[in-house]
């Protein structure tokens, strides 16, 4: 009796499989960003493409990416582009795009991306269609 209570691969064994596995397919794949310099400014060619993988209102990207970045710049409708008002390189962009899936688009109780914004009142919430939680989310 006493050897099986310290019996510790046998236990890993038994939490390890008590974890299901991840759902195939639920991670989203942010296309890499377009960039081109003109003069001081920064244009993201593909940028309503990037919003449309992360389920998202170009609008709401646009917000989020300009207050991160300090900038100034808008979203054109008729090309899809974004400008931004400064030198920007790829990386930064990068990393505030995956910031930006894990905070509004990713569940962090369930891990789906299967969710959607909403504004109550003055608070914003990230609404997981599959398990249901709620998280109050920074506006944007
Ligand atoms: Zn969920």
């Amino acid at each position: 009796m006493e050897e099986k209570l310290f019996d510790y691969p046998w236990l890993l064994e038994r939490v390890y499989k008590k974890i299901p596995p991840r759902p195939e397919g639920e991670g989203i794949a942010i296309p890499e960003p377009e960039l081109i310099r003109v003069g001081d400014q920064t244009i993201i060619k593909n940028f309503r493409e990037i919003a449309q993988k992360l389920r998202r209102e170009p609008a709401v990207l646009t917000r989020y990416l300009l207050r991160e970045l300090n900038a100034g710049g808008g979203y054109d409708e008729g090309s899809g582009q974004l400008r931004v008002s400064i030198k920007v390189s790829r990386k930064p962009i990068e990393q505030l795009l995956q910031r930006f899936e894990k905070t509004y688009v990713r569940c962090p109780t369930c891990g789906t991306v299967d969710t959607k914004l909403v504004k109550k009142e003055r608070s914003w919430l990230l609404i997981c269609e599959a398990c249901g939680a709620e998280q109050a989310v920074k506006p944007i």
